[in-house]
């Protein structure tokens, strides 16, 4: 019996199959022997790229769940079996662009259905098993899945990510990781050191007129070498607070860079970077109004001598108060 809600409220005009109890569960695991064929056959096709069939017996199984999501709105909703939903909503406004495709077809074309809706409206299919997940995709419309594997936890490196490219037939195979926000910090980035010197963050420490290691900041300051940042500016940065939870593990993060980079011949580009020490990852952003941060974030007597142009240093005349 359908429970309330179960349904979801897009697909709430079907009543031919309605989904099984844990069909919206992705973790299930069955441990009956189909399953185990199920997968191969999955293995199996995902490696046919171009002779991908969907027969419509795989369909809306305990043990795996199908969301649509729009590639340019990434608004996302599941759905227990993608070819019957696409004919049964063929005249919703989000399938106008395969309506008249869709009306020559049957259950029967179950690949041809996934393929058209992917290809005229600009939807992504996912396909969520237990640890591997399938996206249909057309070409370079494909949707932003980070906020996607966030809320369905599956942004980990042991979930297998099989992308099809339904416009070359193409797979690439990723692991869930590639889905998380920010990059992973550099391998040489020494996290350990820059913990303990933001836990002294209120204290003088001997060393803080030194360099700090791994900062590129396109700003000189005397006596520190050419572009690092020395660790009083950024202890000034972490007095001010917090850049904010980490996006992927809602994380404390905090600053570990910041500067003008090159872009081009003539331009420079102001960002700021900071780190989760949860998960490690780092986060740039250069939307920022650097001018306006430093202002914010560094004390008068903390803020750079110069701008290193063109490897050279040119004192900063926009320097405040000197
Ligand atoms: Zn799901
Ligand atoms: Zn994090």
């Amino acid at each position: 019996m359908l429970q309330k809600g179960e349904g979801q409220a897009i697909e709430r005009g079907s009543t031919r199959t309605p989904p099984p109890p844990t069909a919206s569960s992705h973790w299930a695991i069955s441990q009956d022997a189909t399953m185990t064929n199920r997968r191969e056959f999955f293995q199996t096709t995902a490696a046919i790229a171009g002779s991908l069939i969907f027969p419509k017996a795989v369909f809306a199984t305990p043990d795996h769940c199908f969301h649509f999501i729009h590639a340019a709105s990434c608004k996302h909703w599941p759905v227990a079996d993608p070819v019957q939903w696409s004919l049964e909503n063929a005249h919703k406004p989000i399938l106008e662009r395969a309506a008249d495709g869709l009306s020559k077809l049957t259950e029967c074309d179950g690949d041809r259905i996934v393929r058209l809706v992917v290809r005229r409206c600009s939807l992504n299919l996912l396909e969520v098993h237990p640890g591997r997940v399938g996206v249909d995709h057309w070409g370079s419309h494909r949707a932003d899945l980070k906020p996607f594997f966030k809320d369905h936890g599956l942004a980990r490196p042991e979930i297998e990510v099989v992308l099809r490219d339904r416009k070359k037939e193409a797979t690439t195979t990723l692991t869930g990781d590639s889905f998380l926000y920010g990059v992973p910090l550099a391998s040489d980035f020494d996290l350990e050191l820059f913990l303990s010197k933001w836990e002294s963050r209120f204290e003088q420490e001997a060393d803080d007129w030194q360099s700090a290691p791994g900062t590129s900041s396109g700003f000189a300051w005397t006596g520190i070498e050419d572009g690092f940042i020395p660790w009083t500016a950024m202890k000034s940065a972490w007095r001010q607070g917090c850049p904010g939870a980490c996006l992927n593990c809602s994380g404390t993060t905090f600053w570990t860079n910041f500067g003008l980079r090159q872009v081009g011949m003539f331009n420079r580009c102001g960002f700021v970077e900071h780190v989760c020490r949860e998960c490690r990852r780092s986060f740039k952003d250069e939307s920022v109004d650097l001018k306006a941060w430093m202002a914010a974030n560094l004390d008068e007597g903390v803020r750079p001598d110069a701008e290193m142009v063109w490897g050279r240093r040119v004192a900063r005349t926009t320097k405040a108060h000197t």
